[in-house]
Formats: structure tokens, C-alpha cells, sequence
């Protein structure tokens, strides 16, 4: 099998021997001559694989017992609404930073449930930048933002002061980056673009902000319902939370976040070094709020796209179309994403330029 280099910003890459254990589950897990898939999550074999899959996130996130780690179905979107579901009083508001597609998908969800109070927007430029020096109101129910805006690659480098609990969804980012856990309320991500495949989300919320809507809550839409049950309330979705676990066994074994931290700033740099110095390439963001994971960037004649495009395939460079939204192409460098994968885009975009310029 030749190597493809993989871009995609999600469900995005896994690292190989996280996916050539998980196609072994599926056909003989933990010497049970069973599969995975057929298998009760009742059973002690997934017993522990939930125990393990929950601890990690605590231990890689460097948090104690006062946050519950959840694993849930119904993707980040459905994330949008249990955040105020949860969170959100009856005579209450709730705060929201809009800084892209995500964000005001969650806002729109969030004004369904009850009062929401826009407080800053990058809206008026396209969302190429990361909003900063607003106020964080005193007496809001809770704070939401985006860390990286996967969509229009923009990313917070600095996490606003909060006094009012912090949630934040972290689903492109989280584990990317060393990041102090703790002024965080609740972090939430979709594990398919950094820790997993898509079918399950992450939860990780401090219990003590819980229990106080006073709403009459769905059992299903309920964090304390999950965290009672041990994130098995239901059947959980098995098979992406084993892939989650190998993923994050994968993150640890390497020397965790602080290790890949490193890589993804080393694979960021090289890109976009050649994005500011390569004549036929313009970047997008804002560059103080440049994303570490999502590099978008549009061609200065975009004339040439189908000549670049064509050198990338030759390359097997795979998934750099941009975003309907933005245009032009996005780099998706993931924790899975080897920085010789971004060397050969660079080496591609210097002779592109050699070529064309
Ligand atoms: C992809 C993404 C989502 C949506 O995730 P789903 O699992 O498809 O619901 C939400 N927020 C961010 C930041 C994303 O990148």
C-alpha cells in the first residue's frame, strides 16, 4: 500500500497502529475469540475499555475527580443543544463568542432553549480573526467558545478570562496543544477530527456546575443521567470509544500532549513560513490567530488551480480542498498528521512556484 498523505479536516487521520488494532477488534478482542462488535458493553472486557477511555481524558487533560468524563452519540452538534440544556436558568442568559459556522450553530441551538447574549463576533470579517478584549459578563450562566474554528482556521491563543463557568468546544484542537484544563467548566469534542472516528463526542464536565435549571430534564439529554450511568446509560457507541482509547493510548505512549504539542508547532511553522514566502499563495486568518490545525490559504492566480492540483495528486497529497466557505485550500495537520506529510506539501508548493511564479 503507497502512502497517501492525508489532509483531511474530518473525520480526519488516525495513526496506523491504532487503526491495525482496531480492525483486529472487530474480529478477535482481548483474546476473546469475539468480536468487538458482537460483544456486550456490559461485558468486563468493555467494562475496562470505558474505564480507561474516561481516565485518559482526566490524566491527559491533568484534572481530578471534581470533572466526569462522558462519552455520548449525536456528534458536537448535538453538543449545541445539552450545553444549555443543561446549563441554561429559566431567568438566566447564556454568553456566546461567535467566531464561525460552529459557534453560531451552537448559538442558534442555545437561543432555542433561552436567553443568549452574543457578547463578541468576528463576523465582520468573514470570522478571519479571533475576537479579544471583550468583557466576559459577571453574571451570565456560563461562557462558550470555539478553540479552533476548523472551517475558516482561526484559533485561540489565549482563552479569555472567565469568572462565570467556561465551556468550550475544543473538537478540532483538543489534545493538540497543552492547554490549563481546570478554566474549563466543560470541554466537549467530536472525536473524529483529533482523538477518534466519528460516532462519539466527549464530554468533560466539572459536576459542580450541574443540577441548576430547575427544567424538567429528557433522561437522554441529561449529563447527570450519563454520569450516573457511567457514560452507559444506553448502549454507548462501542466501537468509536475503543478507537478513542487506542488513539489516546497512542497520545500517552509518545510523551503526550507537550510531545505532540511540539510537532504540530514545528508542522505549523513549516507551512506557513512557505505561505507567506511562496508568491502564488495567500493565507486567509488573521496571522496572530493562525490555527495550528486547519491551514486555509487561496492561490494568487487562481487561474492555476487545476496546475496545483494536479501536482498535489501527483504528490498523493490527499483532502487540501478548501471549505465551500472560504475557498481556495485547507491543510488539516492533526495530531496523527507526520510532519513529512507537510514537508512534501511544501516541497509541492516550492516547485509549483518554481513552475508558475
Ligand atoms: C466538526 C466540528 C463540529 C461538528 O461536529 P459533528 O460531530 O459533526 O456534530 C463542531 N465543532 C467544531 C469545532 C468542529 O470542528
Amino acid at each position: 500500500m503507497s502512502k497517501v498523505h492525508n489532509f483531511s479536516a474530518g473525520p480526519g487521520i488516525l495513526p496506523i497502529e491504532v487503526l491495525k488494532q482496531s480492525a483486529e477488534s472487530c474480529i478477535n478482542f482481548d483474546n476473546l475469540n469475539l468480536s468487538l462488535l458482537e460483544i456486550s458493553h456490559r461485558s468486563k472486557s468493555y467494562d475496562a475499555v470505558m474505564d480507561e477511555a474516561r481516565f485518559l481524558i482526566k490524566e491527559l487533560f491533568g484534572v481530578g475527580d471534581e470533572y466526569e468524563v462522558l462519552y455520548l452519540g449525536g456528534g458536537a452538534s448535538m453538543q449545541f443543544a445539552m450545553v444549555p440544556y443543561n446549563l441554561l436558568t429559566e431567568n438566566g442568559y447564556a454568553a456566546y463568542v461567535n467566531t464561525g459556522v460552529w459557534s453560531t450553530k451552537a448559538i442558534k441551538e442555545s437561543k432555542i432553549i433561552g436567553n443568549t447574549k452574543v457578547i463578541a463576533s468576528s463576523e465582520d470579517k468573514k470570522f478571519s480573526y479571533i475576537p479579544k478584549g471583550f468583557e466576559v459578563p459577571k453574571d451570565a450562566d456560563y461562557l462558550h467558545i470555539t478553540s479552533n474554528n476548523t472551517i475558516y482556521g482561526t484559533q485561540y491563543k489565549e482563552f479569555p478570562k472567565s469568572d462565570i463557568p467556561l465551556v468550550c468546544d475544543m473538537s478540532s484542537d483538543i489534545f493538540s496543544r497543552t492547554v490549563n484544563a481546570q478554566d474549563f467548566a466543560l470541554i466537549y469534542a467530536g472525536a473524529q477530527k483529533n482523538i477518534g472516528p466519528a460516532g462519539s463526542t466527549m464530554v468533560m464536565i466539572k459536576k459542580d456546575i450541574l443540577g441548576k435549571t430547575g427544567r424538567k430534564m429528557l433522561s437522554m439529554l441529561d449529563y447527570q443521567i450519563h454520569i450516573k450511568g457511567g457514560s452507559m446509560y444506553n448502549t454507548p457507541p462501542v466501537f468509536p470509544v475503543y478507537v478513542t482509547l487506542l488513539t489516546l493510548r497512542w497520545l500517552k505512549q509518545h510523551g503526550g500532549v507537550s510531545w505532540i504539542e511540539k510537532i504540530n508547532q514545528q508542522k505549523a511553522d513549516l507551512l506557513y513560513n512557505e505561505i507567506d514566502k511562496n508568491s502564488l499563495f495567500v493565507g486567509t486568518a488573521a496571522k496572530e490567530d493562525r490555527s495550528n490545525m486547519n491551514a486555509c490559504f487561496l492561490l494568487s492566480k487562481p487561474e492555476l488551480e487545476a496546475e496545483f492540483d494536479k501536482l498535489a495528486k501527483e504528490a498523493r497529497i490527499d483532502g487540501i480542498k478548501g471549505h465551500r466557505d472560504v475557498g481556495g485550500y485547507r491543510a488539516s495537520m492533526y495530531n496523527a498528521l507526520p510532519l513529512e506529510s507537510v514537508q512534501l506539501l511544501v516541497d509541492v508548493m516550492k516547485a509549483f512556484e518554481a513552475k508558475y511564479a
